[in-house]
């Protein structure tokens, strides 16, 4: 017995020194030394993924699927940007694995009528091909399938990169799908996505152009609001319907705010009576900038995912998803998860994966809290 003891505590001290002694914790230093300046609050992870089998910077984007029939065995749709999709469950493993392509970003929706159905789709930004592609989720099983398109969708930007779905909620175009993508040319193409005889049809709807990079996009359904990040510029607000108009209004100025660029993913959670908040990646900081979903988009603080629990911290992170409903008994008050430019396994820099923060986790570290309502759907 007293052998065994003496072998374990010899253990957690070898454990200790190596979580110390690795590039992972010299990252935490750099990491904990901003957060006391800046003032931002410090979460850990309680999960990561597989990392993708590409090297370099090769994971980019997600999006949550919330599976309703049996919440714990949701799925992770993430992008690999140098080969394509891989699904992965909550507990980071990986399922399924979809080669289409350089994907970049990528989005979901429920309740897409589609040939007499009620049906579920993601989106992506194809940069092999300069196009939109639109699959089903099985929900059964998770799997995706490409959905039968009338015809290419093909952009106006020269190199298609951010994407959004957006439902809408405005009782003049209730429940209306539409497609949201944007180019590192700053032009921004809408369509409207329709089924036409088995097929979807994609009405293109508007352009918009900004002045420089964009990638981070997120549509508000129930608002009406459409985020665009300008990379090393800040967050816009506009209409996310084309008869709201083209007007912008920057929200977060990187000049004058606790983000740094680039501005990369942007994601809603969503609550009740409009509340929630508007979440953007502050990629040069290795932060979320949290601020509020209501008319003035009130910047409410950040956050950092430093290493414990066995999973290392997240730095230069691309896209990030939240999802307020309880997902089982390992995240039951929902989950935010980040793609983490720099994945360590002990002192090896492996490639790049997606960690997992119990939403709890991140409200409680706030003052006050933030909001944690895991039953509130979104409409
Ligand atoms: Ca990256
Ligand atoms: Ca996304
Ligand atoms: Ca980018
Ligand atoms: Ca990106
Ligand atoms: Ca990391
Ligand atoms: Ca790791």
């Amino acid at each position: 017995m007293k052998s065994l003891s003496k072998l374990a505590l010899a253990l957690l001290v070898v454990a200790f020194f190596t979580a110390c002694s690795s590039p992972g914790g010299k990252d935490d230093k750099k990491k904990q030394a901003i957060a006391q300046e800046k003032g931002f609050y410090l979460v850990q992870a309680s999960a990561e993924t597989e990392p993708v089998e590409t090297a370099e910077d090769a994971a980019d984007d997600l999006a949550i699927w919330y599976n309703p029939e049996d919440p714990g065995k949701s799925t992770i749709i993430a992008t690999n940007k140098l080969k394509g999709l891989v699904v992965y469950n909550l507990d980071g493993k990986e399922l399924y694995n979809y080669p289409l392509g350089n994907l970049n970003n990528v989005d979901i929706r429920t309740k897409f009528g589609f040939n007499g159905d009620s049906i579920t789709i993601i989106g992506a930004t194809n940069r092999t091909e300069n196009t939109i592609v639109l699959m089903q989720v099985n929900t059964k099983t998770g799997e995706l399938t490409e959905l039968p398109l009338e015809k290419t969708i093909k952009p106006k930007s020269k190199d298609v990169y951010g994407f959004t779905l957006y439902k809408s909620k405005d009782p003049k175009h209730l429940n209306k799908m539409f497609a949201i993508s944007i180019g590192t040319d700053g032009k921004m193409d809408q369509w409207e996505l329709l089924e036409n005889n088995g097929k979807v049809k994609a009405r293109f709807v508007r352009i918009v152009k900004f002045d420089s990079k964009c990638e981070g996009l997120v549509a508000d359904d129930e608002t009406g609001n459409l985020f665009v990040g300008e990379e090393t510029v800040g967050i816009w607000k506009m209409a996310a319907l084309p008869s709201g108009g083209d007007k912008k209004e920057l929200i977060a100025d990187l000049k004058k705010s606790k983000l740094e660029a680039d501005v990369e993913g942007l994601t809603i959670y969503y609550g009740k009576n409009k509340g929630g908040y508007l979440i953007a990646s502050s990629q040069g900081n290795d932060s979320y900038a949290v601020f509020s979903r209501d008319g003035s988009n009130k910047y409410l603080g950040s956050f950092m995912i430093t290493q414990g629990g066995g999973v290392d911290g997240t730095s230069d992170t691309d896209g990030i998803d939240v999802l307020n409903l309880n997902l089982g008994s390992n995240y039951p008050k929902g989950v935010f998860i980040a793609q983490d430019g720099y994945n360590y396994d002990g002192e090896n820099l492996v490639n790049q994966n997606f960690k997992l923060v119990k939403w709890d986790e991140i409200a409680s570290q706030f003052k006050p809290w933030l909001l944690i309502d895991d039953t509130y759907e979104k409409q």
